[in-house]
């Protein structure tokens, strides 16, 4: 593919140029904050070319990494901002762990690091998981920790954006990864998403992943993107030809990454998390290695999209 890793400003090709090349696009994957949305509100722009490409033939799906709510939930927010989608193509990170473990048939409990997003879909799947609620630190944290009482049948612990998530908390998870055999899981690396004008950032499952991986010494498996496992239904079910699929994402650490992971052609929206700084940052930095999270294309916002193929 030319374009492979180019950064292509779509806008600087000629109209005839871009229909040619969607015309081989059969599937197209949406990321969903700081693509589809941005907090409660909808991206325009985007909501105008998702429906168009529908309505062009195109299969598109949501793959989100957020785990704030489960697939239903995730659909229910779609449907309410405008977009035209279901169920079967709603693609999310609760999703991918709750699979993987149902895959290694996987019978013991899990204890979660995380909201509801990722207990639905455990349940959903006949996975027995429990959370703790915010404990405070209301003895020394010596004999918190020493008198801190654990549920042998926990065989794997499960991180996800926890907006309680505290030190007892901490403290709890790293007590049960002293035992090697118990599985280490996270949704998602995603540092947080940026609010408002300052960009603060509401903060996601990332930072809380890596407390309790700096803590135990142990290294979680990541089953969100930028994992493929994330699209290994679709894909052995033939719905998704990778060759044939555009990621569009605003991260180019989550998204980017798992279209090359996934061989998927990658388009990077600048509606959200990265920018073409940090595209010019990894082009600069002179680490090959590096080179395949530069997005083969690229736009500011998803409007041309639409207004190429109307
Ligand atoms: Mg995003």
């Amino acid at each position: 593919m030319m374009f492979k890793h180019s950064c292509t400003h779509l806008t600087t090709l000629t109209k005839q140029r871009v229909l040619q090349w969607l015309g081989t696009i059969e599937t197209v994957l949406f990321d969903a904050d700081g693509v589809l949305w941005d907090n409660d509100k909808p991206i325009a722009s985007a909501v105008n070319a998702f429906n168009t490409l529908r309505a062009a033939g195109k299969r598109n799906y949501i793959v989100t990494n957020n785990t704030t709510v489960s697939c239903d939930g995730i659909l229910k927010k779609a449907i309410s901002l405008g977009l035209e989608t279901d169920k079967d193509h709603i693609i999310s990170a609760s999703l991918s762990v709750a699979d993987y473990l149902a895959n290694k048939k996987f019978q013991k409990k899990v204890f979660l690091v995380g909201e509801s997003g990722i207990s639905e879909e455990l349940a959903n799947l006949d996975i027995c998981s429990f959370t703790v609620k915010p404990e405070p630190m209301n003895k020394s944290m010596k004999d918190f920790t020493l008198e801190l009482k654990l549920d042998p049948d926990v065989g794997a612990i499960v991180v996800g954006r926890d907006d309680n998530f505290n030190v007892p908390t901490l403290i709890r998870a790293n007590s049960y990864l002293q035992n090697r055999r118990i599985l280490f899981l996270g949704a998602g690396m995603d540092k947080g998403y940026p609010i408002g004008e300052n960009r603060r950032m509401v903060v996601g499952g990332g930072p809380i992943i890596a407390a309790i991986k700096t803590v135990s010494e142990r290294k979680p498996l990541i089953l969100g993107k930028p994992n493929p496992w994330m699209l290994r239904r679709p894909i052995s079910a033939g719905l998704i030809n990778p060759e044939t699929t555009l990621m569009i994402g605003d991260t180019i650490q989550t998204d980017i990454m798992f279209a090359y992971n996934t061989g998927c052609q990658s388009l990077l929206v600048g509606t959200g998390v990265s920018s073409l700084k940090d595209v010019a940052k990894i082009r600069n930095s002179g680490n090959d290695k590096m080179m395949v999270m530069v997005p083969d294309f690229y736009l500011p916002n998803l409007e041309p999209i639409s207004e190429h193929l109307c």
